[in-house]
Formats: structure tokens, sequence, C-alpha cells
């Protein structure tokens, strides 16, 4: 039985080597990091049990997470004036959470739009105060998609934050350069996080969903400047959304989602390993532009971003002709490439190029849509 059990697993194992997964969230995880989970999925550290298990509060786990803090904290050289926060929730949490602390009365926000995410995050802040939503996207005759000048954007007086999305996940559009804001700038990094180099102080809170480039839902990061606590307002709110109480509490005022945790901590070391942010950034850059280059030969294909603001993590595309996506996504998937739908919302094809997509996935693909190509073009 026990046999039969592990030539499956190896099985499985072997062919799961040769698939793909494009998809843009919860994303795929880096198969070391998922290897090395599997090894000590029944024992952790010769605990005897797994480390789902366990007390939060063990020494064991406190040792965890005060290694993977410190490890983020390396990959992303965030100075002790910032709080590094693993909470639960997700990016949604964040949208409520942030104006709920930040957008005292007779203030206003300001929310730079550049797609799905960007605008849910501005709809949900107009619960909690005034929002001024300056629509960013810009679209021209040829239905190309932009950022638009920042000399066109509408801003307000003295805002009491700037939010935006480096990376809007949906629509495959990037921020070439920060906003300029003298106001605390807050960004929602769910989809882009830990694939590029930033600095930290440019930000005053950074908020991540973990499900795209740090491990499986459940658990959020949010990097937040100690300075700001004493522009928020926790008197009204749940306590698991109190940022100064959490980071007192080393994120554990309640128990944290301890697995995600403990598989993000993996992913930090694994790409510690991997060369660090520097070399995810080299690697995003590399990845992208090779698929960039396919989609772009000769419009069998279309990405509708301009170049400057093309997203180096998620590449929507869409087909010349639209009845054929169906064959395409059904041929890619017998293929072993899988998770290449495009978004609900919008259909057509999506690639998610995150941090744990080897160069060699991403040149399959291209070789399979060329093939594609050939015989359906
Ligand atoms: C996925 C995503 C979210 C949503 O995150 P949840 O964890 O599902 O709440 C928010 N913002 C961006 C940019 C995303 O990519």
């Amino acid at each position: 039985m026990l046999k039969t059990l592990r030539q499956e697993a190896r099985k499985i194992l072997v062919t799961s080597n040769m698939i793909f997964n494009f998809c843009a969230g919860p994303a795929a995880l880096p198969k070391p990091v998922m290897l090395k989970a599997q090894e000590e999925f029944l024992d952790w550290g010769g605990t005897g049990v797994s480390v789902m298990e366990i007390s939060h509060r063990s020494p064991e786990y406190q040792q965890l997470a005060e290694r993977s803090e410190r490890n983020l904290r390396n990959l992303l050289k965030i100075s002790d004036d910032y709080a590094v926060l693993f909470l639960q929730g997700g990016g949604t949490q964040q949208f409520s959470n942030i104006p709920m602390t930040l957008l005292k009365k007779g203030r206003e926000a300001e929310y730079l739009s550049n797609g799905v995410w960007s605008s849910k995050a501005s709809k949900e802040a107009e619960k909690y105060g005034k929002v001024n939503n300056i629509d960013v996207l810009h679209v021209n005759e040829e239905k190309t998609y932009s950022i638009s000048s920042a000399s066109c954007w509408n801003r307000s007086d003295l805002p009491a934050y700037t939010h935006f999305t480096p990376n809007e996940t949906i629509g495959g559009l990037r921020f070439e350069a920060l906003p300029v804001s003298e106001a605390p700038l807050i960004a929602d990094l769910s989809s882009c996080i830990l694939s590029e180099q930033i600095n930290v102080s440019d930000y005053d809170l950074i908020y991540a969903g973990a499900q795209k480039n740090i491990g499986p839902a459940g658990l959020t990061i949010v990097i937040v400047k100690r300075a700001l606590y004493s522009e928020m307002d926790f008197s009204q709110i749940p306590a698991v959304s109190n940022y100064q109480e959490q980071d007192k509490q080393g994120s554990m005022l309640n128990t944290p989602p301890t697995y995600s945790w403990y598989l993000a901590s993996l992913v930090f070391e694994w790409m510690q390993e991997s060369g660090g942010v520097a070399g995810m950034e080299q690697q995003a850059i590399e990845k992208s532009e090779l698929l960039y280059h396919c989609i772009d030969e000769d419009g069998f294909y279309r990405n509708p971003v301009v170049e400057r603001n093309r997203s180096r993590m998620n590449i929507p595309f869409i087909l010349k002709d639209n009845a054929l996506n169906d064959v395409f996504l059904c041929e890619a998937k017998k293929a072993g490439l899988v998770g290449l739908e495009g978004h609900r919302s919008v259909g057509g094809m999506r690639a998610s190029l995150y941090n744990s997509m080897p160069v060699a996935g991403v040149k399959v693909l291209i070789e399979f849509m060329r093939e594609f190509k050939a015989s359906h073009g």
C-alpha cells in the first residue's frame, strides 16, 4: 500500500516537473520550496509534528517568525524605521484598513487608478471619507493602454495620503516611475513585491497579499513606517487592524496564518539563495522581454499596453482571431502550460511570470506559441 503510494507520488512529481503554471494567483511556488515543505511535512525540524500543528508561541515557531522577518528585511533592505507585519485578510483587507486608520474627517485621500485593483481600493476608501479618484489610465484610438503623464492628473491639495498600485495584475500595467507626492505614499505591491529592487524609504506603507510572489494565500505582508502611527486613528477599528499593536506583538495579536508564514519563510530563503531581489529583477526583465518579443512578432498575438508601461509580472495577450482562444488554452494545457486564461473580467490570455517561473518555462511557452501560430495562422 505504502509502496504504491510512494510510486504514485514519484510519478506525480516527475509529471509535475514538466508543467509550467502561469496562474495569476494563487500562483506557482518555487519547486525547491515545495519539495522542502513536502520533506518536512510530517516532522518539522525534529519536533515530530507538522509546523501547522504547533503553537505559534512555541520557541521553535518564534524562531521561524524572527528569521523570516530578518530575511525579508535583508531582501528589501528594510530599516528599523519600518515595521514588517505578517497579517491576514489579503490585499482587500488593506483596502479598508488604510482609510479606516488614515483618512480623517475633513481630509481627502488621493487614489491613482490604473486598473481593477486600484479602483477597488479607491471605492472601498469612499466608505470612510473623501476620495479623489484620479483615473490615470489612458486608452488611445488603437486601443492601446498607457498611464497618463502626471501633468494631466487632477491632484489633491495636501491629501491625507496618496495610494497607487505599481503593478496592475489584470490589465498588466506597470508604473515606470514612482508618483511624486508630498503626502504619505501608500502602495499595493501584491503582484510585484520582491520582483524588483525598490527603495522602501520612498514609501510610507506597502502591502501585498502573499499568493503571488511570496507564498500561499492567507498571509498579507504590511511594511509600515513607524512614524506614521502618530497620524493614524486606532480608536474605532478591529484590534487585528491596529498596525501599532500588531507591531508591538510581533504580528501575533491573535493566531497568525502559521503554515502560510512558514512557506513564505522558505520562499525568502530560496530567494536569498537565488540572487536576492536583484536576481529576481534581472530574471523578470529577461522573461518578460522574451515573451513580449514573441507577442509583438507579427500581429497574430497582441498585448494592448504601451512599451513603457508593460508589466513584467502579468502579460495579457489576445489572438487575432478570438474564436481560437479555447483551442489555444486547450492545446496549451496539453503541452503542460496551465493557468493561461485571462481574468474572467477581460477574457483572452494572461501569462503571469512571477519569481517562481523559471526562464525555461517562458521559453517553452514561446515555443508553443510559435507552433500554434504556424498551425493556425
Ligand atoms: C490579487 C491582488 C489583490 C487582491 O488580493 P486579495 O488577497 O485577494 O485580497 C489586490 N491588489 C492587487 C494588485 C492584486 O494583484
